[in-house]
């Protein structure tokens, strides 16, 4: 089964074409994408004939299903077939992802008339917490904003599940983890009466940045919002923010609500923290040349994971894993170190030799003894999106 994986951005094109073998072992036959994308309908074309040079699919009818990470929809989430609902779903909520839901509506649209009869599914980022407790997803705002759509999402749903899968195996529940592989076609399967509950804390530090509490494999609160603005702080975007930050700014710096948009979603972050840039790696070496901001913005991002790391330790009562993944994640263990240090007698304690050895590869880094087991998982989003593809072409 050939499952294209399409990821979309605002002037983007990234694919990744899996082969699925018929127990479900998939093997990645070739990646591509292309910068500067003013029109997805030449982009899919490239992308195909790339695949066709390649040998991999001959013709249209040698691609059995196209994933897409879909961001956030309006009433709908989930891993369901990319149809008409989906693209009105990313419509109603363009004004809340104006960087990720217009380009997927418009190559979902594109996609369906380039390749009619591949079915094409959505992954909704928001999926992973359908089951989130209500108290955990409202604000406490005028009952209109909440019936106009104004409430806690979560995103990073394909990173986190993926998390909760490969952590239950990790510790050996693999009742946990078949229930998490299910999730989007069965709902909540009951565990096994008795079964002593698994708690794992999920921090997918990125590009963007969110951190998810996990009881048996589901979601049970998360630190991103509304909207992908919100949680810790971001690569350029402000994570949590004071509501009265926006009128005092527009009223006291004389900022225009379009221009406090554009701040926020291009200026703020670790970049408008540290003033040296968007990327991890760049922070870090500015800090480590003295830059008292970029040290700043570390510890900022620190201090915030921290938080809500101790949120979901109290929400879940306790912690039994907790995760690490995706590119700050897996390549930078002193920060690692850092947001666990003095967490001892709470039951988290790193080794300093294995958590110093491990970048960009799963391993575990538990300190002896140490009650809560933490691991680096890597990331591969992808993978995800094409897993739950070929589930749901699977379950029809
Ligand atoms: P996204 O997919 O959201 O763009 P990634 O998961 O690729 O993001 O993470 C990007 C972040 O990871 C950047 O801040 C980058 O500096 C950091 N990062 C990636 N590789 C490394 C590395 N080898 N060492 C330190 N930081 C890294």
């Amino acid at each position: 089964m050939n499952i294209l994986v399409a990821n979309l951005g605002s002037t983007s094109f990234k694919f990744r074409l899996f082969r699925f073998d018929g127990a479900g072992a998939a093997a990645l036959l070739a990646k591509g994408g292309y910068e500067r994308v003013t029109d997805y309908g030449k982009a899919i074309d490239d992308c195909l004939a790339e695949l066709q040079a390649g040998g991999h699919v001959r013709s249209a009818a040698d691609l059995h299903g196209v994933g897409f990470k879909t961001v956030l929809g309006r009433n709908l989430t989930g891993c369901v077939r990319a149809d008409e609902k989906v693209i009105a779903a990313l419509d109603g909520f363009r004004e809340i992802a104006p960087a990720h839901n217009p380009p997927y509506a418009l190559g979902i649209q594109r996609f369906r008339e380039k390749l009619p009869g591949v079915p094409l599914v959505a992954l909704f980022e928001t999926a992973f917490y359908q089951w989130v407790p209500e108290a955990a997803t409202r604000y406490a705002v005028p009952q209109a904003w909440y019936e106009a759509g104004v409430r806690r999402y979560g995103f990073h749903g394909a990173s986190h599940k993926f998390v909760a899968e490969r952590s239950a195996e990790l510790v050996g529940r693999t009742d946990v983890a078949e229930r998490v592989r299910r999730l989007y076609q069965a709902g909540l399967a009951p565990l096994a009466a008795g079964a002593k509950p698994l708690r794992v804390i999920s921090c997918h530090f990125g590009g963007s940045s969110s951190i998810t509490g996990i009881r048996d494999g589901v979601a049970i609160g998360t630190s991103m919002g509304l909207s992908p603005q919100s949680g810790l702080p971001q690569n350029n975007r402000v994570g949590d923010l004071d509501s009265a930050a926006v009128p005092f700014v527009m009223k006291t710096l004389g900022l225009p609500l379009a221009e406090v948009e554009r701040q926020m979603t291009k200026e703020g972050g670790l970049l408008g923290l540290s003033g040296v840039g968007n990327d991890m790696r760049d922070i870090r070496a500015a800090a480590a040349q003295g830059n008292a901001r970029a040290r700043l913005a570390l510890d900022v991002f620190i201090h915030s994971a921290r938080h809500w790391i101790g949120a979901f330790l109290v929400e879940l009562g306790g912690c039994d894993a907790l995760v690490f993944t995706a590119g700050i994640g897996e390549n930078n263990p002193d920060l690692r170190a850092a947001i666990c240090g003095g967490l001892g007698d709470l039951g988290i304690s790193l080794d300093p030799a294995k958590n110093e050895a491990l970048r960009g590869a799963e391993g575990e880094i538990t300190a002896a003894g140490a009650r809560t087991r933490v691991f680096v998982i890597p990331a591969n989003e992808e993978l995800v999106v094409a897993r739950e593809t070929v589930r749901c072409l699977q379950a029809g």
